[in-house]
C-alpha cells in the first residue's frame, strides 16, 4: 500500500514534471502574416528531443517532452493558425480569406505554459480548419490530418481510437490526391516515403490489398533507400500474418453466425466538419 500516492505527493510529482517540461521550452517571438500582431509561442529546445521509438507511419515517439504539442502556431488576436512550417507561407488572398472566416468570429482563448494532448488536438483541429478556409494544398491538410491521428493515438479510449482512424482515412484522401498533383517533396517526404506512407496508410486503416500494391511497387522501384524498402517488407509480412490469424479465426467460428462484435473499419461513418477536405 505504501506505494499509493496521497493527494499532495500526487500534486508535488506534477509540479515537477511540470517544472522540467519548462525547462525543455523556450519562447520564440513570431509575427503574424494575417495582422501583423507578435506574440510568444512555446516552442521545445532542440536539445529537449530524446526519440524513443518511431511507428510504422513515421510517427516519432519522445520521452522528455513531446514536440507535436507545440507544433501549431497560432495568433491569438485574429485566429490564424497553421502548422509552424507553413505558418508565414500565406498569399495575399488567403490573408483576406482567413480576415473574412476566421478573424470575424474569433475570441480569444488562453493556454497554459505546458501543453498537453487535448491542447494539441484543439490547436492542430484549428490549424486544419485554416487550411480548410484557404483551400490549402492536400499534401498540408493530409499531414495535419495525420498528426491529428498521432495525437488521438496516444489516448487509450475506444473514442480516440475511431477518431485516429477517421483521421488517418483523411490523411490517406490527402495524401493520395497529392501524390498525382503535386510536386515533390511533399511536406518534406520524397516520392517514395510518400508511397510506402500511402501504402501504411491504407493497411492502417482496413485495406490490405490497397496496401501490399503500394508496398510492392517501394520494394521493386529502383533505387529506393534499403531502410525504407525493409519497412514495406515488414509490413507485407505482417499483413501476410495477420490474415493467415484471421483464416484461423474464421475456421474456428466456422458454426458461429454473429457478426456483431466484428469492427468492421470501413463502415466508421463520416460526419461533421471535418468530413470532406479532399473531394
Ligand atoms: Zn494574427
Amino acid at each position: 500500500m505504501d506505494k499509493i500516492l496521497n493527494p499532495s505527493e500526487d500534486n508535488v510529482i506534477k509540479q515537477e514534471r511540470e517544472q522540467a517540461e519548462k525547462s525543455f521550452l523556450y519562447s520564440k517571438k513570431v509575427t503574424c502574416p494575417v495582422c501583423g500582431h507578435t506574440f510568444n509561442s512555446p516552442t521545445v529546445k532542440s536539445s529537449a528531443y530524446r526519440v524513443t521509438k518511431k511507428d510504422s507511419d513515421f510517427f516519432i515517439r519522445y520521452s522528455l517532452i513531446n514536440p507535436y504539442f507545440y507544433d501549431v502556431w497560432l495568433c491569438n488576436s485574429c485566429g490564424y493558425a497553421a502548422m509552424k512550417r507553413d505558418f508565414d507561407s500565406l498569399r495575399g488572398g488567403e490573408i483576406d480569406q482567413v480576415k473574412t472566416s476566421i478573424s470575424s468570429k474569433w475570441h480569444a482563448r488562453t493556454y497554459p505554459d505546458i501543453y498537453d494532448v487535448n491542447i494539441a488536438i484543439e490547436r492542430y483541429k484549428l490549424s486544419l480548419l485554416n487550411y480548410v478556409i484557404i483551400n490549402a494544398k492536400s499534401s498540408k491538410k493530409a499531414i495535419n490530418c495525420l498528426k491529428l491521428a498521432w495525437m488521438y493515438r496516444l489516448i487509450d479510449t475506444p473514442q480516440a481510437s475511431e477518431m485516429e482512424l477517421k483521421f488517418l482515412k483523411q490523411a490517406l484522401d490527402g495524401l493520395s490526391d497529392a501524390y498525382y498533383s503535386e510536386s515533390f517533396p511533399l511536406c518534406g517526404m520524397d516520392k517514395y516515403s510518400v508511397m510506402y506512407l500511402i501504402g501504411e496508410l491504407y493497411r492502417r486503416t482496413g485495406h490490405s490489398e490497397d496496401s501490399l500494391i503500394w508496398f510492392s511497387n517501394v520494394i521493386t522501384t529502383p533505387n529506393v533507400k534499403v531502410s525504407l524498402k525493409e519497412l514495406a517488407r515488414d509490413m507485407k509480412d505482417l499483413i501476410k500474418t495477420e490474415d493467415k490469424k484471421a483464416d484461423l479465426l474464421a475456421s474456428d467460428n466456422v458454426n458461429n453466425t454473429s457478426n456483431e462484435n466484428l469492427v468492421i473499419p470501413e463502415k466508421i461513418k463520416k460526419s461533421g466538419l471535418f468530413s470532406k477536405f479532399f473531394k
